[in-house]
């Protein structure tokens, strides 16, 4: 006998009254992940009946951070607002039945449901059965005086006309479902599955707010996260594959992911897991790649990368590519690079330029600018004759010479630093510090 499929249809319904929150965009993500991996449909509908608080800049960026994950609606993005006479005709079934009447208000004729106050229970997916005693809600408002429908009603229509089989969302819309279940009924329908999710908490365990950290996918975009690590870690969020590993492909996510294996229990938003994951997924990413990546942002931030030439800006990405794990620690890290005057590390001065010090740097400045070539290894060759001919440590030498290059007491390699610095600069600065000191 050949099994009947069903095909998955999941969606995701995204109100346009703020920007892709970590939260929704997790919730987006599951939806993904389940209609890839059971070869089904994800379709985006937007919820903009609130005509007041929905922007067409929050749209706008709600699609562009979507896209920038990968996550793309398979058939046409569906507008609430443009959906009413939908609402309107279903309104009347339930009127006509007389399961709703009518109210008249000031504003006008509102369409409220009558609450058949029975028990009515489902199986969630991720939570198990959950039971609900209707006499706990009144009747509910369906369409509002202004004519414009409520959110229940809204979706319950939606997601039986665009035949949804799977309501995957935030459980902070579990007390909704009921609501929901009972205009299934009412209209004969047979309800989709539920699968409410966790919410995201802070590491303080209080719901995740910007106390936290950024919630806005596109501030986690403009600091140079890559949209790999940031689904990767999306997904880690109240999911995990069964072997517990951490770093996994999108690919290898849809392969693995299923609805079962979400967790009851609330994902706690973790920091530092997205930022290895993000440095991780840098360090395996070829650096011009990840230097046409950056740059735009890089520039959004202020470091006029543009300027630069883009094989000099390559060899510094390449270089700091083990050492940050977004943009801002790029820019603290390699910014003495691209300005003309750097600022200091208080404690890198305090510790290493002092009188007998300066006197080094003073020798090291006379041995580059009799240099030929100014390359990592002749400028490693003079300093390792400079500090025979001194009798000085290495690190006598190396770390006054770091700190007043690049104003720290830490970089990469120094003399790979110097060569990314110039000839020009680097003397300068040397000779800036010995003045100054
Ligand atoms: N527009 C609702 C929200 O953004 C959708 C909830 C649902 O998935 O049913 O929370």
């Amino acid at each position: 006998m050949s099994e009947v499929k069903t095909h998955v249809r999941v969606r995701f319904a995204p109100s346009p009254t703020g920007y892709l929150h970590i939260g929704s965009a997790r919730t987006a993500l599951f939806n993904w992940l389940y209609a890839k991996n059971q070869g089904g449909k994800f379709i985006l509908r937007i919820e903009d009946t609130d005509l007041e608080r929905s922007k067409k800049e929050f749209l706008s960026e709600i699609l562009d951070s979507l896209k920038w994950l990968g996550m793309k609606s398979d058939e046409e993005i569906q507008f609430q607002s443009s959906r009413k006479p939908l609402y309107d005709t279903y309104a009347k079934k339930l009127l006509d039945k007389d399961k709703a009447y009518y109210e008249e208000t000031e504003k006008g004729k509102a369409v409220i449901f009558r609450n058949p106050k029975t028990k009515i229970a489902f199986d969630d997916i991720v939570k198990g059965k959950i039971e609900f005693d209707l006499n706990e809600f009144d009747d509910l408002v369906l369409i509002k005086s202004d004519g414009t429908p409520t959110y229940n009603f809204a979706c319950v229509v939606d997601d039986m006309d665009m035949k949804m089989t799977h309501i995957i969302r935030g459980d902070d819309h579990i007390s909704n479902t009921p609501k929901q279940l009972m205009l299934y009924n009412a209209f004969g329908a047979r309800p989709p599955k539920f699968a409410h999710i966790p919410l995201i908490l802070g590491e303080d365990r209080s719901r995740m707010s910007k106390r936290h950290g950024a919630t806005a996918i596109r501030e986690y975009r403009e600091n140079g996260y890559l949209p790999e690590a940031v689904i990767n870690f999306l997904a880690l969020m109240g999911w995990s594959p069964k072997d517990n590993r951490e770093k996994l492909s999108t690919e290898q996510i849809i392969k693995l992911f299923s609805l079962k294996s979400i967790k009851n229990t609330p994902a706690v938003f973790d920091i530092k897991k997205l930022n290895w994951l993000n440095s991780e997924y840098i360090k395996s990413c070829p650096p011009e790649k990840t230097t046409d990546y950056l740059t735009p942002f890089l520039i959004k931030k202020g470091v006029p990368a543009g300027n630069y030439d883009k094989k000099w800006l390559t060899s510094v990405i390449k270089l700091y590519s083990t050492r940050f794990s977004n943009i801002d620690e790029f820019i603290e890290k390699s910014e003495f690079l691209f300005k003309e005057k750097i600022d200091f590390d208080e404690q890198a001065l305090k510790s290493y330029i002092n009188e007998k010090t300066i006197p080094y740097l003073g020798k090291y400045t006379k041995k580059i600018e009799a240099l030929e070539s100014f390359g990592e290894k002749t400028l490693e060759e003079a300093a390792r004759a400079l500090s025979q001919e001194l009798n000085i440590n290495w690190a006598d030498l190396i770390h006054p010479v770091r700190v007043a290059v690049t104003g720290k007491d830490s970089s990469p390699g120094i003399f790979e630093v110097l060569v990314l610095l110039g000839r020009e600069k680097t003397l300068k600065r040397l000779k800036d510090i010995q003045e100054k000191s």
